[in-house]
């Protein structure tokens, strides 16, 4: 799903600065993987996540994502490619979700659909993160945790193949964020969707098939290999 090789990403901050945020980084995600990518804060995250889902464009190597070429796609090809292949759920939502709205109408309002398939495909997706008894409720009514079972709903909206997820659980208790893994896990599994996932928690890190650490702009090294989901 994913093959990364090499992958360099070089902020200009000015003539004479520049940051090097990604130096060599090398990453290969299988089909229907749910991985783990731990590292200290600068190390790299956020930028590869940026990449992966075409948010910015790497400045050398090789980035390959479901069989896209991410550093030769035109600018309107980079746009198709994250709106129909990518899913981001953030730490921080309150750029996708709309307060005022209910939950179902905040999950309609990215998809590409129209007409009424819409309203029955929110519902669905609803239903699938557990919140099919909260569709109608406003979105600043909901605890922290359901909002971001709606951002993940929300995320599934254009049935991606990827979706990325930037410390999803950084803004909850530990329980709630055990219902978040959950729910991810359950659509990695019931969709076969491939997930990243970056996180602080090394507690949830047991949940992944595979967890990477990020030091300094580069792939360091894999702490854990699952084959099964053995101790949900
Ligand atoms: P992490 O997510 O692991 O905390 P980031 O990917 O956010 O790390 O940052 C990696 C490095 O790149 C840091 O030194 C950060 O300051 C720098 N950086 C990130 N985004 C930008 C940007 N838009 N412009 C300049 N520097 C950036
Ligand atoms: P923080 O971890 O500081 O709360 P977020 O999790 O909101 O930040 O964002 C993490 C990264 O994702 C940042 O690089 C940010 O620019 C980017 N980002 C956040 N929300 C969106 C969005 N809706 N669309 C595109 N990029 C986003």
């Amino acid at each position: 799903m994913i093959d990364c090789q090499n992958l360099m990403k070089i902020y200009k901050i000015d003539d004479d600065n520049e940051v090097i945020a990604l130096q060599g980084l090398d990453l290969q995600v299988e089909k229907g993987e749910m991985m783990g990518i731990i590292g200290n804060s600068g190390s790299g995250k956020s930028t590869l996540l940026n990449m992966l889902g075409g948010l910015d464009r790497p400045t050398a190597g090789k980035l390959i994502v479901d069989g896209k070429d991410l550093l030769r796609l035109s600018d309107k090809d980079l746009v198709k490619y994250k709106l129909e292949t990518v899913g981001f759920v953030w730490q921080n939502n309150a750029r996708n979700l709309i307060p005022y709205l209910t939950a179902v109408e905040n999950v309609e309002l990215p998809m590409l659909i129209k007409g009424k398939h819409k309203r029955e495909r929110a519902k669905e997706l609803l239903e699938m993160v557990g919140m099919g008894h909260r569709i109608n409720n406003k979105l600043h009514s909901l605890s922290g945790g359901e909002q971001q079972r709606v951002a993940i709903a929300i995320s599934l909206a254009n049935n991606p193949s990827l979706i990325l997820a930037d410390e999803p659980t950084g803004s909850v208790d530990t329980k709630t964020a055990d219902i978040i893994l959950d729910v991810l896990r359950n659509l990695n599994r019931e969709l076969g969707v491939t997930i990243v996932i970056v996180t602080h928690d090394t507690q949830l890190t047991r949940k992944m098939d595979r967890v990477v650490a990020i030091r300094d702009g580069k792939t360091s090294s894999e702490i854990l290999r699952r084959s099964a989901y053995l101790d949900m």
